[in-house]
């Protein structure tokens, strides 16, 4: 349970993550918020578009269509990695869902089925549309999937949640399969990842990964992780006074 953060926070936490992020018109006070509440939050929603091309993309998300008018998300996730800010407030992305998946999230416990639509998702959920055909043969460019996980841990990092207050619209509401083309579990444990805290070590003559994950971490054979979480490409290239970034113990 949260309060949704303001329009700037919300942007500049996006911002701090590393997130490129695209203020397109009006968005800080675009919103569907004469329709009905907007908060508590208590996690974020993914989806994907079923369109092609980013401009038009970004165009539909903001407008919406007449019989669902825009916006349709918060943020719009193309391609190319950029998030495009389209509204803020309520918006029309969500739906009716389960509100035992709600109570779920919450709990940040494991999901039940979403076999109810009975709960107002646009008053709780943040949301992002990722364009994508949706036909589980359009590709998710490495680079949208990781500004997925960015805006993901960006909002959790703010609110104190877990990577479970982060959910599929397909989890959600009953019939709706997206986002489809990675798995939702395969994104939470990216998100997992990027909000486990990390400590830095600088190395000294003579260290070497195996010797650091032996002390610091308890096992020589996580050199590996070591290596991993700071891009090392040589892993016998480490030089004295090279700080490195250590996952939890
Ligand atoms: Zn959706």
């Amino acid at each position: 349970m949260a309060t949704p953060m303001s329009a700037a926070q919300f942007a500049a936490v996006l911002k701090a993550e590393g997130v490129t992020v695209v203020e397109v018109d009006d968005w800080e006070h675009h919103n569907r918020n004469h329709k009905g509440p907007w908060g508590p939050v208590h996690g974020v929603m993914i989806h994907h578009t079923v369109t092609k091309g980013s401009a038009r993309t970004v165009a539909i998300c903001r407008d919406g269509y007449t019989s669902l008018p825009g916006p349709l998300c918060h943020g719009v996730i193309t391609k190319d990695g950029r998030v495009h800010l389209v509204g803020y407030g309520r918006a029309n992305h969500a739906g009716s869902g389960d509100g035992d998946v709600l109570q779920a999230v919450i709990a940040e416990r494991a999901l039940p089925a979403d076999n109810e639509a009975d709960t107002d998702g646009n008053r709780h959920f943040y949301g992002f549309e990722c364009e994508n055909l949706g036909d589980g043969l359009d590709p998710w460019p490495e680079r949208q999937l990781e500004a997925i996980e960015q805006v993901s841990a960006a909002i959790c990092r703010h609110h104190g949640w877990k990577e479970e207050s982060v959910i599929g619209h397909l989890e959600w509401q009953p019939g709706k399969v997206d986002p489809r083309g990675f798995t939702m579990a395969s994104m939470r444990a990216r998100i997992h990842d990027r909000l486990a805290p990390t400590t830095t070590y600088t190395v000294r003559a003579g260290d070497t990964l195996w010797s650091i994950a032996a002390s610091k971490l308890g096992d020589g054979n996580r050199w590996r992780e070591i290596a991993d979480l700071n891009s090392l490409k040589d892993p016998d290239a480490i030089t004295p006074g090279q700080t490195l970034k250590l996952p939890k113990k």
